[in-house]
């Protein structure tokens, strides 16, 4: 708190008792008490012109005086005079006059000090004296910290970066700072005076009436307005607007702190229209992803249908093939023919089972492409799958004096459930390539297990040789339909790049899979894995041996030393509406001395099977009136029927299907057929298939003359 208090008086004695008014000592403290305040600072002047000087300087510094006490007679300068100069300086400095008499009146001195003037006359009473004095500065104390304080909150208000304003109750602008001002493009100034409806349309002037409404009503709330510039221009803002009180507690007008959203609200739109086109480009992905999905159904089913169309055409090239193949076959085991003749049969016939081969390859990729290829399951002999394949390649290899070597590895599982003819296949066009690109050297068939979990084992097969190789850019496709390491080796070794991509595709539906390692000149490694069902019994391990080619009686084809016409006395019935089939099989038939009796359809074999009993049935499965399965289930009908009469009857029925593609080997036997003979068949199938039935029948013939009772399993109707 400032306490400085001046005193002018020209008697000097008065001085002193000024001092002892004012600048009281703590000793003569009454109850002993130490004072909480500094006491009052007085400095006395025995003239008014020094007392002004000492003003005055102290002014210049920057020291505020809050208080002067002037004698109002004094010989160089009176105090009314001395108290107009420094008011004159300082316009809030407190003056009291000390008057003897009322030379000049109360008014006179009013008019002349503006208001805030002290007069006590003498005799004073020094008590009051001291409480006005003290009462005064405590006054102008406070006044100085309002002020500071009114001051701070001005200069929020002005430097805030919102824009800040007053209204009265109509709206008129009482207060606005200097962002407010700048937001709209207008100065300080020029803001005096305004209104808050010369910033709005006349849309927003109901709006803002209603607002001050309620804001008389005392709500505080927040809102979004347009509010227009000087320019003319709009600018968006968050307005939030609270009620003021005057000191009486009546409604004073509205405080508002504008914000400016133009920019948020741009970038709020903007994100808006990007968030619109977004969703409008999810629209057009979510179209265009739904069309090519559709397109690539419509391929899907495009490419099945091709697929299935490829089937059926291989299937119908198949069925003529097999009637060239197989009177080709026949005419050339015929010994009547001249040297040449047979010359040009073989070269026919080969020229036949390439071309056999390639549709095989068709349908086969048609199947897997199609999805109707299917894996089966049955128990086999693995060594002897591998064993045999390699046999078949002996010869070939052999006369190129290529030594072919297979090997188990120890702890090869034995006897597996799979799909033996799938592997074969696999093998069988790993071998022929080996065997196809080899000219000297080795080739090595390798087998052992990968992996063993419970139920399952992971078979490992390798396949090298020391042929031709792939080169390194030609690897990555070749497992490719149609792909071909180079396309000249198509003229040197004829093929048609199918090979090795259903060699893929069969692997992996065989839970495996398969890659190569080549080099150019030095030869190659084919590799793939399939996973096999372990045996449910106890498992039997493959002999760790080497077979080689060069052992003897490893041949592959035995010669034509079989006796040929072990079959003369069954009776056979033949079943069969294609004409050409028909004097093919029976041709064949006569080959091994066999007569048969020919049905072209199902019916026509009821026909005859009432008139005449049979040892075996050829049955075709597609036939026009009734086909095979239909044929089938009529006669199992009627033997089930003999047998209720205690005659026990069951003639073996093999099933001649060319039509490969519906998973025909189960389907046939479930129709109650024995056997499958796959068309086109060669006359070596027909021979293993007759010598099964003949064996069956010839134990069964044994037994009969034993006297025993036939057992299920080799049940026969030709009794
Ligand atoms: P194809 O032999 O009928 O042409 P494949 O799919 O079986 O079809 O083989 C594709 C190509 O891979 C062959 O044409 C050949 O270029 C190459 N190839 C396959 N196996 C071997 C191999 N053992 N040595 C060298 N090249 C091979």
């Amino acid at each position: 708190m400032n306490k400085r208090m001046l005193i002018a008086d020209d008697d000097v004695q008065l001085l002193e008792y000024y001092r002892n008014i004012f600048e009281q000592d703590d000793s003569l403290d009454f109850f002993g008490k130490k004072r909480a305040e500094a006491p009052i600072a007085v400095h006395t002047f025995p003239d008014g012109a020094q007392l002004v000087d000492f003003f005055l300087s102290e002014h210049r510094r920057g020291e505020r005086i809050p208080l002067c006490l002037l004698d109002m007679r004094m010989t160089n300068v009176d105090g009314l005079t001395a108290a107009e100069t420094i008011r004159a300086a300082d316009p809030e400095v407190m003056i009291i006059i000390i008057t003897a008499y009322t030379d000049v009146s109360p008014s006179e001195m009013r008019k002349r000090l503006q208001d805030d003037i002290y007069y006590v006359k003498k005799p004073f009473n020094e008590d009051e004296l001291y409480s006005l004095v003290t009462s005064l500065l405590k006054n102008w104390n406070i006044r100085q910290a309002l002020r500071e304080s009114e001051g701070n909150y001005r200069r929020v208000l002005e430097q805030s970066n919102e824009g800040i304003l007053t209204v009265d109750f109509q709206g008129n602008i009482t207060f606005a700072n200097a962002t407010f001002a700048t937001m709209f493009g207008y100065d300080l100034e020029s803001i005096r005076g305004r209104s808050l409806f010369d910033f709005v349309d006349d849309a927003n002037a109901n709006r803002i009436r209603e607002r001050i409404a309620r804001r008389i009503q005392g709500i505080s709330e927040r809102y979004e307005l347009e509010l227009i510039r000087k320019d003319g221009g709009t600018v968006s803002t968050m307005l939030s607007a609270s009620p003021m009180y005057a000191g009486n507690g009546s409604f004073s007008g509205s405080f508002c702190v504008i914000t400016d959203i133009s920019e948020s609200k741009r970038a709020f739109e903007f994100l808006r229209k990007a968030k619109e086109e977004t969703e409008c480009a999810n629209q057009r992905l979510q179209k265009s992803m739904e069309e090519s999905l559709k397109l690539a159904l419509k391929a899907e089913s495009a490419n099945k249908a091709k697929s299935e169309f490829l089937a059926n055409m291989s299937h119908e090239i198949r069925t003529p093939l097999n009637g060239i193949l197989g009177f080709l076959e026949l005419l050339h085991k015929d010994g009547r023919l001249t040297l040449q003749q047979q010359k040009y049969i073989a070269t026919a016939l080969a020229s036949g089972d390439t071309l056999l081969h390639l549709i095989n390859d068709i349908l086969d990729l048609s199947k897997i492409e199609a999805g109707k290829m299917e894996i089966s399951v049955t128990e086999f002999d693995l060594p002897d799958l591998v064993n045999k394949v390699t046999e078949f390649f002996t010869t070939q290899a052999h006369r190129k004096g290529i030594q072919l070597t297979c090997h188990f590895a120890e702890g090869t599982p034995a006897i597996l459930r799979g799909d033996p003819v799938r592997l074969r296949q696999v093998l069988v066009n790993l071998l022929g390539n080996a065997v196809k690109f080899t000219e000297k050297g080795e080739i090595s068939v390798r087998v052992s297990q990968d992996e063993e979990a419970e139920q399952t084992s992971l078979l490992r097969f390798e396949v090298q040789d020391t042929g031709i190789g792939i080169a390194q850019d030609a690897l990555p496709s070749i497992f490719k339909a149609f792909a071909q390491a180079d396309g000249s080796t198509t003229r040197r070794y004829g093929g048609t790049g199918l090979g090795l991509a259903i060699a893929g595709q069969l692997v992996q539906m065989m839970g495996g899979g398969i890659d190569v390692e080549s080099a150019p000149g030095k030869g190659s490694i084919f590799r793939f894995t399939v996973r096999l069902q372990k045996r449910r019994s106890p498992s039997i391990t493959a002999e760790p041996r080497v077979r080689s080619s060069l052992e003897p009686g490893n041949g592959a084809f035995r010669g034509e030393e079989q006796e040929q016409k072990p079959f003369a006395a069954l009776r056979i019935l033949l079943v069969e509406d294609n004409p050409v089939n028909q004097a093919l099989t029976t041709a064949m038939l006569a080959y091994f001395g066999c007569r048969a009796d020919m049905a072209d359809n199902g019916l026509e074999a009821l026909e005859k099977l009432d008139q005449k009993r049979y040892d075996l049935i050829l049955m075709d499965c597609q036939m026009p009136e009734m086909d095979g399965y239909e044929a089938t289930a009529v006669i199992r009908e009627k033997e089930a029927e003999s047998r209720r009469q205690g005659e026990e009857r069951h003639v073996p029925i093999v099933a001649l299907t060319a039509h490969a593609l519906d998973g025909d080997r189960d389907v046939c036997l479930m129709a109650g057929m024995d056997d499958y003979l796959s068309k086109p068949f060669k006359i070596e199938e027909l021979r293993s298939i007759l010598s099964r039935w003949l064996i069956r029948l010839e134990v069964h013939a044994e037994e009969e003359e034993a006297g025993r009772v036939e057992t299920p399993s080799c049940r026969s109707a030709n009794t």
